[in-house]
């Protein structure tokens, strides 16, 4: 962890989704960055004269290139939303980290569900080839449940669904509040993620369960788990708070 701030370089803005942006930056000093898959780093941009932070997971499988990738989800008058939207190939921006503990450590459970809404999906592709390891090392099962509006919205959505092709022990699933496709995919679910809950037969005893995302699933997911008979210690949460300025 490294609370000391380097300068990363903007390498490709894209969109991927309606008002969702993934951005590839690289350190402008050439180092490496290391980082644990499910971690953040802190953005620094200056506005009306004073420095502000923003936090973002990393969205890219470490050790695979250079890269810092991110998945920015616009927010209307979003401070961090208009800078970071409208950044050219080229721009600089502070940064520090990388933070946080939403990551894969030594426990070895039956199974991982993985459970996002909008960007709190990119600490998952992040942990990809991990999963792949702990999938073949230890025969653990994995689940990823993400939600979002539409299919439109879900993010990285080829990404999960060629790896879970690939991979007899994952599965992925889609969670849609509004409308599904015409004709609907297989890896399609109408609702929230935590209505698909009660398909999985969640079990305390094998299943570790992550949280990502909007806090107001965060909460509400947990709590049904609790009812379960979860507790903190077979779940692990990372609410995307507001910044308080
Ligand atoms: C650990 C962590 C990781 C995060 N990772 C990501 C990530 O990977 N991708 C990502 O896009 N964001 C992520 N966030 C959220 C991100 O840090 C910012 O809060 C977000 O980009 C909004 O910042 P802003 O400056 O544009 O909006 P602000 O200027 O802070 O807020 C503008 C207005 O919008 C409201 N607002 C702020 N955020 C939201 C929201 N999400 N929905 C609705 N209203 C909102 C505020 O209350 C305020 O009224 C993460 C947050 C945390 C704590």
């Amino acid at each position: 962890m490294s609370r000391e701030k380097f300068s990363l370089i903007l390498q490709e803005s894209k969109e991927i989704a309606p008002l969702v942006r993934h951005l590839s930056f690289v350190r402008k000093d050439g180092q490496a960055f290391e980082f644990i898959p499910g971690q953040f780093v802190n953005l620094f941009f200056e506005f009306q004269g004073e420095m502000l932070q923003r936090s973002y997971s990393l969205a890219n499988i470490p050790g695979q290139s250079n890269d810092i990738e991110l998945a920015l989800s616009y927010v209307s008058d979003g401070r961090a939303s208009d800078y970071l939207f409208n950044m050219m190939r080229g721009n600089e921006i502070l940064c520090n980290g990388p933070f946080g503990r939403l990551t894969l450590r030594e426990e070895q459970p039956k199974r991982y569900i993985l459970v996002a809404t909008g960007t709190g999906v990119t600490p998952y592709r992040s942990m990809l080839m991990e999963l792949s390891k702990r999938m073949h090392d230890t025969q653990a099962e994995v689940v990823i449940l993400q939600g979002a509006r539409t299919p439109e919205d879900l993010l990285y959505r080829d990404d999960f669904v060629s790896f879970a092709d690939k991979h007899e022990k994952l599965s992925f699933y889609g969670c849609c509040s509004r409308a599904l496709s015409n004709p609907e995919q297989a890896y399609e679910r109408k609702g929230y993620v935590q209505d698909q809950f009660e398909a999985l037969n969640l079990n305390p005893e094998n299943d570790m369960v992550f949280l990502c995302g909007n806090p107001n699933m965060v909460d509400a997911a947990y709590a049904k788990l609790t009812e379960n008979g979860f507790t903190a210690k077979n779940v692990r949460r990372e609410k995307y708070v507001h910044a308080s300025h």
